[in-house]
């Protein structure tokens, strides 16, 4: 069966979108945007400086690549240097201003921007590809960020790989320049521009997502405002108390998740990122609580457990809220192809293939005058017109061994008590588990006035049938009726070899009748006659026929000579007999001539020959004066000439 078609796109909604710009700024206003990133990722380098405790020391999380990073992911790629550039400038001038050398500037500069680089190449060419996909499918030129391998794309180069490589150059910066230890510095640079990866580039990105409006929006701000204090006071909690409650932030994460998605949640994170940054950094806190703590070995149980934190939550959110748009998608469905069914004009039905209705369109009220709960209360048949349940089970039963349609014509009763007809377009459906019919859905309209025509076109159809093997006049069978039959018992009487007789019967001088007495008066005669030939010929097998103008036929089937002949000679005595009133004011009478003839039909013979038999005998009636009964011609009465020989 071919599926059906909806031209609107079912696939399922990004959790995060984002549109790559295709038309960036230019001119002045790319100018403007670039150096306010620059001023923006300076100022982030300088809030990286403050959250180092000592200017020796790496900062808690480094935010300025991440947000470079993101910052860029929105642009395409050919527009990259003007920002970059000025990033980089803000970077080196941030640090000028804080009285380190140009050197040292220069080279974290270039350290950072080889981070930012690194990250943002990779993760945009996976953009591009999954861009590339959906064009494939002819889909929007969105990319949704919270798709599985584009998170696993951002754990792997952005979180990772990025970091490790600005650290190593970093590290070996530190170590020939200053003499430091390289692997120490490594670790001490790579967990906080992990984490500033982790936190600021989604953060970042989130500026570009519709759910951030969603929720500040009107209805949604009081909601997020409350969720946010709350995350708030937790954290504070947590770094207050005298005990290790760092496992509060994932139940409430979770809260979070469950109330804002994986966008609440991230930003949820940052701020459980800052209160945690600033309190380790003046000695408080959970992460103060190990036994000989230092300020280096607190930061990084800071820096671990958030990043622990977000690769635990964010795949969570991401599966929930999938889940949640699918449920969604699904009711959407259900109630569109629901909707259809409900505004069919045809009544439709879902049933079991014992008759238990499951479901049944409103069309029902219109067309039955039950109401769709009525006929769910009711079994299939019950309503059903006695003589069509047998069948309706038959088909039924036909389901069940794996028939998978029907039309059905059937007879169901209205609610004022009257049948009408109705024709039930039958399908059956499998059990979802066993694959085996269970179900059916049909789609039932009524079809009385089809019916109703039907019947009358094939009553007018029969009357015709009827009238053209009628003779009008006489009400017997026409010549073509007579012939029809001969055919039909030569046959049968060649099978059973029975004998098949025949009479042929001419009114004598009939033409003086009507010359003298007007042809309504012969009609009337003709009637007569008929009327005579029909006491005569009472068999259903037998045909009396209008021959020709006065002329009539009689078929008698399994009647022999003899007999026919008696029958003919009391038929001729009868009309003999008759008085009739053919509307002249006196009573009528009138003979006939009768030629008989008799066969047992052998393989050769022809119907034809009988009756020309019969006729040559009626000539001879005729010929030995009328008014007599002749049967068929055995060559003994010389008297008689014939015109044709008989063969
Ligand atoms: P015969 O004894 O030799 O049969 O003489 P006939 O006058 O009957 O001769 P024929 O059989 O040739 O006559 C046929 C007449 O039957 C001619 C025609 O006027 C008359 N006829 C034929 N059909 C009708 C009919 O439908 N109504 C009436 N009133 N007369 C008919
Ligand atoms: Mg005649
Ligand atoms: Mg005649």
């Amino acid at each position: 069966m071919p599926e059906s078609f909806f031209r609107e796109n079912l696939d399922p909604e990004p959790l995060w979108p984002l549109h790559v710009q295709e038309h960036a700024p230019t001119g002045l206003a790319s100018i403007c945007i670039a150096a306010t990133v620059g001023v923006a990722f300076g100022l982030l380098c300088g809030a990286g400086h403050l959250l180092k405790y000592n200017i020796l020391h790496i900062a808690t999380f480094w935010p300025a690549d991440g947000f470079l990073v993101a910052y860029l992911l929105t642009q395409p790629r050919n527009r990259w240097w003007m920002p970059v550039l000025a990033a980089g400038l803000g970077d080196t001038i941030f640090i000028l201003a804080r009285g380190g050398s140009l050197r040292m500037s220069g080279a974290l500069m270039l350290c950072n921007l080889a981070e930012v680089l690194v990250a943002a190449l990779l993760l945009s060419k996976a953009l591009d590809r999954q861009q590339d996909r959906q064009k494939e499918q002819h889909q929007d030129r969105y990319v949704d960020l919270a798709s599985p391998s584009l998170m696993i794309r951002f754990l792997a180069f952005a979180i990772v790989l990025a970091p490790t490589v600005s650290a190593l150059l970093g590290a070996e910066w530190y170590h020939f320049t200053l003499g430091i230890a390289f692997w120490p510095t490594v670790a001490k640079w790579f967990f906080p521009h992990a984490v500033g990866m982790a936190v600021m580039t989604p953060c970042t990105l989130a500026i570009w997502n519709p759910n951030l409006r969603k929720m500040v929006g009107r209805e949604r701000l009081m909601p997020t405002v409350g969720m946010f204090l709350l995350v708030l006071v937790v954290s504070l909690a947590v770094f207050e108390t005298r005990y290790s409650l760092r496992f509060l932030w994932l139940p409430l994460l979770m809260l979070v998740v469950f109330e804002a998605g994986i966008l609440g949640a991230l930003l949820a994170t940052f701020e459980i990122l800052i209160v945690a940054t600033f309190f380790t950094l003046h000695g408080h806190g959970p992460f103060w609580m190990e036994k000989g703590a230092t300020m280096q070995g607190s930061i990084f149980l800071l820096q671990s457990t958030i990043l622990v934190l977000l690769v635990s939550i964010v795949p969570f959110a991401a599966i929930l809220e999938r889940q949640r748009d699918l449920r969604k998608r699904l009711l959407y469905g259900m109630q569109r192809y629901r909707l259809l069914a409900d505004n069919s004009r045809d009544i439709v039905v879902l049933s079991t293939l014992e008759g238990h209705r499951l479901y049944v369109s409103p069309a029902v009220q219109d067309v039955t005058g039950w109401t769709p709960e009525e006929w769910t209360n009711q079994n299939s048949v019950e309503l059903m017109h006695p003589d069509d349940v047998g069948p309706f089970q038959r088909i039924l039963q036909e389901m069940s061994h794996g028939e998978d349609r029907r039309i059905f014509r059937y007879r169901t009763r209205h609610k004022n008590g009257r049948y009408c007809w109705m024709e039930a377009s039958i399908r059956s459906l499998p059990d979802s588990i066993s694959g085996m019919p269970n179900s059916f859905v049909a789609n039932i309209r009524e079809i009385s006035q089809r019916v109703d025509a039907e019947q009358k076109l094939e009553a007018a159809y029969q009357q015709m049938q009827e009238q053209a093997q009628k003779d009008s006049l006489t009400g017997l069978a026409n010549r073509r009726r007579f012939d029809d039959g001969l055919d039909m018992e030569w046959r049968r009487a060649r099978r059973t070899g029975r004998p098949l007789a025949m009479m042929m019967v001419d009114i004598d001088h009939f033409k003086r009748i009507n010359d003298t007495f007007g042809h309504r008066a012969g009609d009337h005669c003709l009637q007569a006659v008929a009327t005579t030939l029909r006491q005569m010929a009472r068999r259903p097998s037998d045909v009396i026929a209008r021959y020709g103008g006065e002329e009539f036929a009689v078929l008698l089937p399994d009647v022999d000579l003899a007999t026919a002949r008696t029958m003919a000679e009391g038929l001729c005595s009868n009309v003999r007999g008759m008085l009739i009133d053919a509307g002249i004011g006196h009573m009528l009478s009138l003979t006939i001539s009768v030629g008989v003839a008799a066969q047992v039909p052998d393989k050769n013979m022809r119907a034809d020959l009988l009756v020309e038999t019969a006729d040559v005998a009626l000539y001879a009636a005729k010929q030995a004066g009328r008014n007599r009964v002749m049967p068929e011609y055995d060559g003994g009465e010389a008297s008689v000439t014939f015109p044709y020989r008989v063969q």
